[in-house]
């Protein structure tokens, strides 16, 4: 039987009946370029065929035409942390002397954040680790129609080890030491309606006080983690910056290793992870920022600006090894999803491989290839239209007036085209 996760549970409304997305000229999220026109049919919120424009539609289903557009799948960003508020842009900061501020606003910012992402295309989002229960009340409440949203993968509380990183992020982790303490703290995750397992294996690049090397968890804890959420039937993704911890999180069988800057220098370990289907995290966008936007301490920003180097390096490696990779921002902003499709782009991959990597990348990371990231028969209908072409001017991605449309398993939910019109005055 199929694992219930929460985030399927929660999942959009389907679209009911058919219909058809005509004469769009099509990305379909496997890497290939663009093609078509072509003519996307639609039944019961996934998609039933893709077919030739030329070929006809059953005159009883109700088609939209796209003559002129772009169609892809929706994006999927796979490593968000929608509750570290601090970092956006929208978030209230008090005047002295103004009423503090209450703790459940962040819920409505949270929500305000997803509600963008949807309309910016984003259709899938994993949170790698959140404060409170915000991320899951928020799934709960796109669960009950109170506002749509992407698909919400969460994992509850960071697995770690008793590190700095508890302290800086206090309330983020769930400690643990030894290997049943980790296999408890896995179950807990599970209990509190986790969808996936996030580890610590090293420190991280954010924390003054933590290294890349050594691992901060050794070789058993490491396989107790990944075994208990695999035998219950979860993924894992691991935090791995140095390669102590990246090897330990490769060789015990981690889904998706995230960061994972210096393993250029490894180019055995990336061989593993294509071989054994390892999906690759790069967050450049997270890595640029320590780097560059002015706020952290001179030793971070020095360490920083070497990582963004050291990830250069590895996102080349890793594409050469044929390593899936997929998209993360690594911020509390999913809506700016395509930031990190652009700086994907900048760093090397050609922007076929990177729109790849924002969708069927993304729903590789899931364990969801069969359900979505691709515009092919079965897949629920997530789809963005577009008035360009995303490999030639991935940029539109950026571009709120540029999103067209936005499908949720098959109902139009977001873009230009739905947006309440300006009155001009
Ligand atoms: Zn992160």
């Amino acid at each position: 039987m199929a694992l219930r996760l929460p985030a399927i549970l929660a999942d959009h409304r389907p679209a009911s009946g058919m219909a058809a997305l005509v004469g769009a000229r099509l990305f379909d999220g496997t890497g290939s370029g663009v093609g078509g026109p072509v003519t996307v049919v639609l039944r019961d919120g996934r998609i039933e065929r893709v077919q030739d424009v030329a070929e006809p539609v059953p005159a009883d289903v109700p088609g939209l035409d796209l003559a002129g557009r772009y169609l892809m799948p929706g994006l999927v960003d796979v490593h968000t942390h929608l509750s570290i508020l601090e970092h956006v842009d929208s978030f209230p900061r008090p005047e002295h002397g103004a009423e503090p501020l209450l703790p459940n606003l962040t819920g409505h910012i949270v929500a305000q954040t997803l509600r963008r992402s949807l309309r910016m295309g984003v259709t899938t989002v994993r949170d790698v680790g959140a404060y409170g229960d915000t991320v899951l009340e928020a799934r709960q409440a796109m669960r009950y129609e109170v506002f749509a949203g992407p698909r919400l993968y969460a994992c509850g509380r960071i697995v770690s080890a008793t590190a700095p990183g508890g302290r800086f992020f206090d309330g983020m982790y769930r400690e643990a030491d030894g290997p049943d303490d980790l296999r408890r703290a896995v179950r807990e995750q599970f209990r509190r309606g986790a969808d996936f397992i996030k580890l610590m294996t090293t420190g991280a690049r954010s924390v003054e006080i933590e290294d890349p090397d050594p691992a901060q968890l050794t070789p058993p804890e490491v396989a107790a983690v990944v075994d208990e959420a695999h035998r219950l039937g979860y993924r894992v993704a691991a935090h791995c910056e140095g390669l102590a911890g990246s090897e330990l999180a490769i060789l015990a069988g981690a889904d998706s290793i995230e960061h994972g800057m210096y393993l250029h220098r490894r180019p055995d370990l990336l061989d593993a992870m294509a071989r054994q289907g390892q999906v690759l995290v790069p967050t450049l966008t997270f890595l640029h920022a320590v780097a560059e936007n002015g706020t952290w301490t001179p030793e971070l920003v020095e360490q920083g600006k070497f990582n963004v180097e050291e990830a250069h390096e590895t996102l080349q490696a890793a594409h050469r090894a044929g390593v899936t990779i997929a998209l993360g921002q690594d911020g509390p902003a999913p809506e700016r999803a395509a930031d990190e499709l652009v700086r994907l782009i900048e760093h090397g991959l050609p922007s076929t491989d990177a729109l790849r990597a924002a969708t069927l990348g993304g729903a590789v990371a899931l364990g969801a290839e069969d359900l979505l990231g691709t515009v092919r028969p079965g897949r629920w209908a997530d789809l963005v239209v577009l008035d360009a072409d995303p490999v030639q001017q991935p940029h539109a991605l950026q571009d709120p007036d540029r999103i067209r449309l936005v499908l949720r398993n098959g109902v139009p939910v977001a873009g230009a085209d739905l947006d309440p019109p300006h009155l001009g005055i």
